[in-house]
């Protein structure tokens, strides 16, 4: 492992929000311990694959996501849900995870938290005079599994689950992202900071500008008006930013 590929392999996982990963990761430790010249079979046998391969597309990235049984999420799951949208899109949305339907469908965003996500995004931007509809943007979650009950996923499953996101944001290249709710946002910006004091505001990711908003599931809550005004305008914001 290079020094580079070291660098960019502890600053991704921290970026995650990943605490020690350097001793958490024997592999890196083997690595950069390595005191002289190692014998070439056995730098081969401790090189990590790169981050973001080269000519990397959705295609390569859906194939080593494979059936995935790299975490517990595997043992409940139906479904993978690797995102849907445009891999032109310059506008992603990140979610947290799968839930019931999006586990049947394989398809993000597809139950009563998508059909909001859907229409503040259609609503918002015809009301903006912006000719987008969904299909434009690109959805996905931070996990591709549904952690059962829809609990919160895990720091390790983040972990894990984050090198897809990671490398599907590196093909994607969009003018900005949007993050819903804490899990993206702790996943995209290395923060403990909550929502309501990220949101309004950009943030980065590389250098790629986030915006945090309310997870739509978080709208559907009766008592949030405030919650559902403020993510409209978020939502305008990102809007114009990426499509005046
Ligand atoms: N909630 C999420 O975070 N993602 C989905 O895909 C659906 C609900």
């Amino acid at each position: 492992m290079t020094p580079q590929q070291l660098r960019q392999y502890l600053g991704f996982y921290q970026d995650l929000g990943v605490k020690n990963v350097y001793r958490r990761t024997p592999a890196l430790q083997t690595a950069v311990a390595q005191p002289a010249p190692v014998p070439e079979v056995v730098r081969q046998s401790i090189e990590l694959p790169p981050l973001a391969p080269s000519s990397d597309t959705f295609q390569k990235i859906r194939e080593d996501i494979g059936d995935c049984r790299r975490c517990r999420l595997c043992e409940q799951r139906n479904k993978i849900v690797f995102g849907s949208g445009s891999e032109q899109a310059r506008l992603v949305f990140v979610g947290e995870g799968p839930g019931a339907d999006e586990d049947a469908q394989g398809l993000p965003f597809v139950g009563r938290a998508g059909q909001l996500l859907t229409q503040m995004i259609e609503n918002t931007a015809a009301k903006e005079g912006i000719p987008i509809r969904r299909p434009d943007v690109y959805i996905c979650n931070v996990v591709k599994c549904r952690p059962p009950e829809n609990r919160t996923p895990q720091p390790d499953e983040m972990e894990i689950c984050g090198q897809f996101l990671y490398r599907q944001l590196i093909v994607l290249r969009p003018k900005a992202i949007c993050a819903m709710g804490s899990t993206a946002a702790k996943a995209l910006l290395a923060t403990k900071d909550g929502v309501t004091r990220l949101r309004g505001n950009w943030h980065k990711w590389h250098d790629i500008p986030v915006m945090v908003t309310f997870h739509p599931s978080y709208l559907l809550r009766p008592y949030n008006q405030e919650a559902k005004r403020e993510a409209w305008e978020d939502l305008k914001k990102v809007l114009h930013f990426v499509y005046d």
